[in-house]
């Protein structure tokens, strides 16, 4: 079948809209889901259903819909409208206080209130709803903001192929079962033909939870549920990069001039580098307190050394992410004031804003040291594209091992984020490392990001989803 049948359905797109004077002002949103699933509307066409940033309350149940780019249209946007108390229950409660920390493996910092569940419950059915109208043969639904969304479907067109990608970790059984509503979430999750997730970890997790609620027939090893007369493909496939594109970046001599300059600005011998969006999940005070342990274990560094934190603003008006923008920002200001020579390297710059793929390249060109010291992340494809740019060979990658890419990027130095020493250890280790192991290390880490790239995940999903049969639900 052709891809351009393709309906792509997640909570957020490539793409905000907001109203300008006299026509629609389109800006493009940051993180790994836009980065991973445009490039193939990109190449093939099809509609990308989403909540594009706007608010109504009049009851409308869509916006508009769109040409993408605009200018010059290679898929469609049909818009959804949220209202203020759908924003505040279902987005900001639900999924980022719920769900969120759930599956990162942080229950005290979720709240389970029922109007968050119902709000939940109303948005999954609009979106549901809206996705019908679209009529396509294939619908490919993302992440965890839109769980219900395959059952909702599977009743109304029970001979639709559903694929189902959770971006996010998926933790373990004991854990999930905190949920209230654990059981509605797995039983809407298992209206999709495949489920994919982005490591075995989560899949293992995902399938010993679907243990603990239905009675099916589970085979791990084929990765496969049979529940009623239904078969569903439970899969690990893990998102890839646009290589190319960064390598082609990372050769643009206007990109390493600018590599440069971030360097010399720095005035520093040596840079590591952080960038992220700011949330609690990864690390960022953690990663900034093992910065200050090093200087504290290694007086010879002060002075020549900076942590370049680049943070990206992110889910604004949540309480919580504000104070987390104020500890890190006390953070920084207490171990600056603590090391800082007063000539020489800052112990940490740090910058909340998001940066476009070219700023991007040239911070990775321009450190010596990525630290990606997650606490708990689905997967994170900024390590990847660290390796991607490294096109000369330099640079020593530090990861969490509670990231999901730990589990295919062999050839990083994992690094405890939970524990300042090991981690100020590593950072030593890296800063210390000969050449030819930097090379040898980002040789075998670029052949698992190359082979693994973006068009290697979006083909496998869609081959995986047509290998279902015609459309039809496979029969048991
Ligand atoms: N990104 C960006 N500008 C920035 C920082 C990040 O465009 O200033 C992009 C980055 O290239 C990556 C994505 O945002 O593709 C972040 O994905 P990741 O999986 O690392 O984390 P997430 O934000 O999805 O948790």
């Amino acid at each position: 079948r052709n891809p351009a049948q393709v309906v792509v359905v997640s909570n957020r797109g490539a793409y905000t809209f907001q109203e300008g004077h006299d026509q629609l002002i389109t800006r493009r949103t940051v993180g790994g889901l836009a980065s991973a699933v445009e490039p193939v509307l990109t190449a093939h066409g099809g509609t990308w259903i989403s909540w594009c940033g706007r608010i109504d309350n009049t009851g409308k149940d869509r916006g508009v819909k769109l040409g993408i780019p605009p200018g010059e249209p290679r898929y469609h946007i049909q818009e959804v409208f949220l209202s203020a108390e759908e924003h505040d229950n279902y987005y900001h409660g639900f999924c980022n206080a719920c769900l969120w920390p759930l599956c990162h493996q942080l229950p005290e910092r979720c709240s389970f209130k029922k109007a968050y569940w119902d709000a939940y419950r109303r948005v999954n059915q609009k979106f549901a709803h809206i996705t019908l109208e679209a009529k396509k043969e294939i619908y490919w639904i993302h992440d965890f903001h839109l769980a219900l969304v395959p059952q909702l479907l599977r009743h109304q067109s029970p001979g639709a192929t559903i694929a189902f990608f959770w971006h996010i970790p998926f933790p373990p059984a004991d854990l999930f079962q905190i949920l209230p509503w654990g059981r509605q979430i797995i039983y809407g999750l298992l209206g999709s033909d495949l489920i994919a997730f982005h490591t075995s970890r989560y899949v293992q997790n995902f399938l010993d939870t679907v243990a603990c609620y239905y009675p099916a027939r589970i085979y791990p090893e084929q990765g496969l549920i049979r529940l009623r007369n239904r078969r569903i493909l439970v899969q690990a496939l893990p998102v890839g990069i646009n290589c190319h594109r960064f390598e082609q970046l990372a050769a643009d001599p206007a990109v390493r001039a600018r590599a440069e300059e971030i360097r010399k600005s720095l005035g520093a011998e040596k840079v590591l580098l952080g960038i992220d969006r700011m949330d609690y999940t990864k690390g960022i005070p953690e990663r900034i307190r093992a910065m200050a342990y090093f200087l504290e274990k290694c007086p010879e560094y002060r002075g020549r050394v900076t942590l370049l934190q680049i943070a990206v603003p992110s889910r604004n008006g949540i309480g919580e992410y504000g104070a987390l923008k104020q500890e890190v920002e006390r953070i920084v200001g207490e171990i600056n004031g603590r090391y800082d020579q007063m000539y020489g390297a800052v112990p940490v710059r740090y910058r909340h804003q998001s940066l476009d793929q070219a700023e991007l390249v040239a911070h990775y060109l321009a450190a010596d040291v990525l630290l990606v010291t997650a606490l708990r992340d689905g997967l994170n494809l900024v390590a990847k594209e660290f390796v991607a740019s490294r096109i000369d060979g330099k640079g020593v990658l530090i990861l969490s091992p509670f990231a999901g890419a730990a589990q295919e990027l062999h050839g990083a130095l994992l690094a405890n984020p939970f524990e300042p020493a090991h981690l100020a250890a590593k950072i030593k280790i890296a800063l210390e490392m000969p050449f030819q192991e930097q090379k040898s290390r980002l040789e075998s880490l670029r052949r698992i990001v190359k082979s693994r790239d973006v068009r290697w995940w979006w083909q496998n999903n869609l081959k995986l989803v047509k290998s279902l049969g015609s459309g039809l639900t496979p029969a048991a």
